[in-house]
């Protein structure tokens, strides 16, 4: 990457028993940096998305599509980003003539990712689209494959997998700190409120907590082991008497079977207090992420045998911006032309495995998770962040 070059760190001054003082970046200068045009000015785009490009090496907002042109404007004076390069949804394509943008932004409700993937890929621009992906895997294969027709790259935003308690966490597992994964317990869950949100709307959402948050159980569940489920059985609740869960289900509890033994368990609700955890069992130590999925605060504790005693050790790992972490690994993959580390294919499994799960709810049998051929993941993200 260019920026090492400029790369500046000073001395250490402290004693051997102190841990190192690292400089932040190398950054890119903002000339070079990878321009993002962000389409959808809702929560995620301003409350995470936006603040987090002032923590990136490598990225630069240069463009934004909103359909309130009044609100783009607000936003746009507080990023720079000029008036002309404001865009309404209807004008979106005008974005393959603007030259400070290389990569597309996709943050708007699931039921929209398909066409703003579709349409995007034709500008010629990269893509980042958030998570899920779709709203089944039809739609995440026709992405993928506009994207590989438009010889543009297609990433998913599956931010746990740049968080870094989460990555500590896979490496502890790969590196066979935990002995042989047998178990996974997760559960990821929030109170919905406000009835007229996208979220409680089929069409929009592609289904209730299971796509939003219980999403995440599932990708941890197979990031973290590496391994891919085989089968699912489920239950699922969708309380008729409660105006929320007209269109969408309220909660489900599901497990997924792994080929070598391993199980996963989770729930997932839209009528529980937040709640985000996870622990990976294995032969030898378990580890706790406590919370799981959160966007600041995540916590780490391992459980092991040490000198005939149990011993609970909470490794302290530094927080980093999750949101920059990820668009810079994005835009580190178009820099120097590497695969994305969650490329559409991650996606696309996870949908697989979502409609495995409903139809195991539905007919309340153990459904085979369609066959999967080949990788889902691009090479693993270089460490970086400031
Ligand atoms: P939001 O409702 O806050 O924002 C959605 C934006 O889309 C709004 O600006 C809205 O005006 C716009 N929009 C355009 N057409 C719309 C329509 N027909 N109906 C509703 N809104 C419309 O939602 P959000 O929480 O920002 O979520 C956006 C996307 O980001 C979703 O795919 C969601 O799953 C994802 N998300 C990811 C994370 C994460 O941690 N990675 C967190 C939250 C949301």
């Amino acid at each position: 990457m260019q920026a090492q070059q400029n790369k500046v760190q000073l001395p250490q001054i402290h004693g051997p028993s102190e841990q190192d003082e690292k400089a932040p970046g190398p950054f890119l200068a903002p000339d070079k940096r990878v321009g993002y045009a962000i389409v959808g000015l809702g929560r995620l785009s301003i409350n995470q998305i936006l603040p987090a490009f002032g923590h990136s090496q490598y990225c630069r907002v240069t463009a934004l599509v909103s359909g309130d042109r009044e609100k783009a404007r607000r936003i746009g004076a507080q990023y720079g980003v000029p008036e002309a390069s404001l865009y309404s949804y209807a004008d979106y394509e005008r974005l393959a003539d603007n030259k400070d943008v290389q990569v597309i932004y996709i943050v708007l409700p699931n039921g929209m990712h398909e066409e703003y993937v579709l349409r995007g890929a034709k500008t010629g621009k990269h893509i980042l689209c958030e998570k899920p992906m779709a709203t089944s895997s039809a739609e995440a294969r026709r992405m993928i494959d506009a994207c590989t027709k438009a010889n543009v790259k297609l990433m998913i935003a599956y931010r746990q997998q740049y968080e870094p308690h989460n990555r500590m966490l896979q490496k502890m597992a790969k590196d066979g700190k935990l002995g042989k994964l047998r178990g996974f317990l997760s559960t990821n869950s929030q109170q919905q409120g406000d009835l007229s949100q996208w979220r409680l709307k089929k069409s929009l959402a592609g289904g209730g907590c299971l796509p939003d948050v219980g999403l995440y159980c599932i990708n941890a569940a197979r990031f973290l082991s590496g391994q891919e489920p085989v089968r699912v059985s489920a239950q699922l609740w969708q309380p008729k008497d409660d105006p929320r869960f007209h269109e969408v289900e309220a909660s489900v509890s599901f497990s997924m079977h792994f080929a070598n033994g391993f199980q996963a368990t989770c729930t997932t609700s839209y009528d529980a207090h937040k709640s985000q955890t996870l622990r990976l069992e294995g032969t030898d130590a378990w580890a706790e992420l406590s919370p799981a999925f959160a966007y600041h605060g995540n916590k780490l504790r391992v459980s092991q045998l040490e000198d005939g005693k149990e011993v609970v050790i909470e490794p302290q790992v530094e927080e980093k911006d999750q949101f920059a972490l990820e668009m810079d690994h994005f835009s580190s993959c178009i820099l120097e032309g590497k695969e994305p580390h969650t490329p559409g294919e991650e996606g696309l499994q996870d949908h697989r495995i979502m409609e495995a799960i409903y139809e195991a709810a539905r007919t309340g049998r153990t459904v085979d998770v369609a066959g999967l051929s080949g990788k889902t993941r691009g090479p693993e993200p270089e460490e970086s962040g400031s």
